[in-house]
């Protein structure tokens, strides 16, 4: 079969389950067309072949013994934030350039356990930090759409991965809109789950309080046969919440998008540098909802304007505590020939960390320090509470809000915007996670240079299969997320 990688996951449980084809053919397609695609878009950052092809073996056996998982034996790929066992984890840093994680993540394992396939590691901005993947160490990733833009970020090589078809589904993390951006940028469905919902546990942490791992797919339907295996509490994680997990695939169709209250933030659509192409995709999207029954209700989110600085105090400041454990002395990258301690950890940290990471160090310690905590650290934190206030207090009379996920389109590969430009861009995204909210981003249409937009639908605490149900219901009656870069129509 040379259209393997056309196939969405519940076709791809089938086939399997079925025996049309077995894992090992399916992983094998897979690989072959990593290796012929992958060079144009760089979206693997390890390829691990002999590994992914014996768990395949295991898959089929499984498959053959009739008790194996809805899963078993369908590849996908890892974000590299997440800790691989024996297979090198980098976090897109030279920091981590050598570092083999001693065990794996609970998503890392939990996929594993279900026969899941990894196929590898795919690329991300340094430490999770920033928006379009171009802050690796190991350099960009394209977009499959166009492969002088970016991917996003800083989850690009999970989006860029399967929008070329070289993974059917990958897993993301997002702290500020790292599933939902680079989704939107590459026409994708993500979705960023509630703060809790899925374990942190060998996830690198860059904002702890804000970090959410999550799926990234073609369709809604794919994110949540992803997120039934990913979703759960665990006891290695203490933020994560002991609460039943809903069956995501069998709420699928679970909410009624007739009588469905859509919120629309009043300040959201008039915010300055929202692209007209963008603007105009998201409103029509919004006109189908309305015609499949939704109602559109104007919401007020007051704090809109509080959303950048507060999340670009917050994320640093948890940041720099959290990388203050790369010292050269423990793991990771050590200088060479150091004079004395003090040398070392300078070195060290200054030779293994890009330049955003170290300047994310540089405000986060500052607003952590003595004399300056109250003003902006503690001040952050109140501002926070406002914005979830915010949120709440729309929640009362709208089930859902919708944004555009990011107010432009994919941008060029060293288009070089000043760090504050590129912050500006997480606008729509990083309240979400302030407020520890879930939210899903949706394809729905392109820009004039055919470059996707992407829906963004906030849900309140815990309504994943809410988010999923609408956007799969929307993908029942359009096409967009069927679209496909002329890159991914390739065959290896
Ligand atoms: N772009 C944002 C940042 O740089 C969000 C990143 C993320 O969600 N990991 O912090």
């Amino acid at each position: 079969m040379t259209d393997l990688h056309r196939l969405s996951i519940r076709e791809l449980s089938e086939g399997l389950k079925t025996a049309q084809f077995s894992s090992r053919e399916l992983t094998e397609h897979y690989l072959k067309r990593i290796a012929h695609i992958d060079p144009k878009v760089k979206s693997y950052v390890t390829i691990t072949a002999e590994q992914a092809l014996a768990e395949a073996d295991a898959a089929d056996a499984a498959l053959k013994s009739g008790n194996a998982h809805a899963l078993a034996g369908i590849p996908l790929a890892h974000k590299d934030i997440f800790c691989t066992q024996g297979i090198k984890t980098t976090a897109g840093s030279k920091m981590l350039d050598n570092f083999i994680s001693p065990y794996d993540a609970t998503v890392v394992a939990k996929a594993k356990a279900a026969g899941l396939v990894t196929l590898g590691k795919v690329n991300m901005d340094e430490f999770a930090m920033g928006s379009t993947s171009e802050n690796s160490y190991v350099g960009a990733t394209s977009n499959p759409w166009a492969l002088d833009h970016v991917p996003g970020g800083s989850s690009g090589g999970s989006a860029a991965a399967v929008a070329a078809d070289l993974a059917p589904i990958a897993t993301g993390t997002d702290t500020g809109g790292s599933i939902r951006q680079p989704a939107s940028f590459c026409g994708l469905t993500g979705l960023k789950p509630t703060y809790g919902r899925v374990s942190r546990f060998g996830m690198i942490a860059y904002a702890s309080s804000l970090d959410q791992g999550g799926p990234m797919a073609r369709s809604a339907e794919d994110c949540a046969y992803l997120m039934n295996v990913i979703a759960g509490h665990d006891a290695k994680d203490s933020t994560s919440i002991n609460k039943e997990v809903d069956d995501y695939v069998a709420n699928l169709n679970g909410t009624a998008v007739k009588g469905l209250r859509i919120g629309i933030p009043k300040q959201y659509f008039n915010v300055a540098g929202l692209d007209a192409d963008v603007k105009a995709r998201v409103e029509e999207s919004l006109k189908k909802l309305e015609e499949m029954g939704a109602t559109l209700v104007e919401v007020d989110l007051n704090m809109t304007e509080a959303y950048v600085p507060t999340y670009y105090l917050i994320a640093p400041a948890e940041a720099s505590s959290n990388l203050s454990r790369f010292d050269g002395v423990r793991y990771g990258y050590r200088c060479e020939n150091p004079v004395d301690l003090m040398d070392l950890y300078k070195r060290s940290r200054s030779e293994g960390f890009g330049a955003e990471v170290q300047r994310r160090i540089l405000i986060g310690t500052y607003a952590l320090s003595a004399g300056y905590y109250d003003a902006y650290y503690v001040k952050a934190q109140k501002v926070r509470r406002l914005i979830q206030q915010d949120f709440l207090k729309a929640f009362e009379n709208v089930d859902v809000i919708a944004a555009p996920s990011a107010p432009t389109t994919a941008y060029k590969i060293g288009a070089n915007l000043s760090p504050t430009e590129m912050y500006l861009g997480d606008i729509y995204t990083l309240a979400v996670n302030l407020a520890g909210l879930p939210a899903i981003n949706a394809p729905v249409g392109f820009d004039k240079d055919n470059l996707p937009v992407g829906l963004q639908l906030i849900g309140n605490y815990w309504s994943e299969s809410q988010l999923l149900s609408i956007v799969h219901q929307y993908q029942q009656n359009t096409d967009w997320h069927t679209k496909r870069a002329a890159i991914a129509e390739e065959n290896a």
